[in-house]
């Protein structure tokens, strides 16, 4: 049941140790190192003494869905925090995300890869990059669909120059996600990416089993979203 949040009741350190056991115990049960598999903290909407709290417990790597937002709430961003963008991102807001993000799991679409890569060149440097499947192939998700992703990844590398670390997706609401979590471990395998982002609070066990190496985690994690979206 939500409740209204009181920041006396949000034990951070143990609701981690918690996520971060979850994410042990399904690893060795796939027969995979726990190390392999890193726990992404959503801190989207989340009120900030609650992300305070997450990260005092010692959390590292945090994934936010709006640039704006994410540019607000860590203007004074720890040097050893990773900071990952999760939601899409408009071309008009590349050189602000390349400055901000030091990892970009929602490139889609060559517009944006031509932009990443002239904001790169200009920045001097670049985030790790994930391209996005929208493996659900649904009409109101961002990500490029999978018939058409090895040709997208090939004309990243290819024709704009960027180094593409994995892929990321969200299957359907409503569907069972391990099809989704298969077809996208397959087509990063045939295209030789290393980083598989997949998994959220109610599904993330699965996507270890899956191959997932990094999980994106918001409500099991920092309790319940003021609102969804
Ligand atoms: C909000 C969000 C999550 C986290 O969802 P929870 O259900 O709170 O774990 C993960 N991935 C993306 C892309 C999101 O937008």
């Amino acid at each position: 049941m939500p409740q209204p949040f009181d920041p006396a009741d949000f034990d951070a350190a143990r609701t981690r140790n918690a996520v971060l056991e979850t994410i042990a115990q399904a690893a060795q049960a796939a027969g995979r190192d726990p190390a392999e598999v890193t726990l992404t903290a959503v801190s989207k909407q989340q009120p900030p003494a609650r992300v305070a709290a997450i990260l005092a417990a010692g959390q590292k790597v945090f994934g936010e869905n709006r640039v704006q937002e994410a540019a607000q709430r860590w203007r004074d961003k720890p040097a050893d925090v990773e900071l990952r963008l999760i939601g899409p991102l408009q071309t008009n807001k590349t050189r602000e995300a390349v400055r901000l993000f030091d990892v970009i799991e929602t490139l889609d679409r060559p517009r944006l890869a031509r932009a990443m890569a002239e904001e790169i060149s200009v920045a001097g440097s670049a985030p790790r990059l994930l391209v996005q499947v929208n493996t659900g192939e649904e009409v109101q998700k961002s990500g490029v669909v999978p018939a058409d992703t090895d040709a997208f990844i090939a004309a990243c590398r290819m024709d704009f120059g960027l180094t593409i670390d994995g892929l990321m997706c969200i299957p359907p609401l409503g569907e069972p996600p391990g099809p989704h979590f298969a077809l996208l471990a397959k087509i990063a395998r045939r295209n030789g990416l290393a980083e598989l982002s997949m998994g959220m609070s109610a599904d993330f066990p699965l996507a270890i089993r899956f191959g997932a190496t990094a999980v994106r985690v918001g409500e099991a994690l920092f309790g319940p979203r003021p609102s969804h979206d």
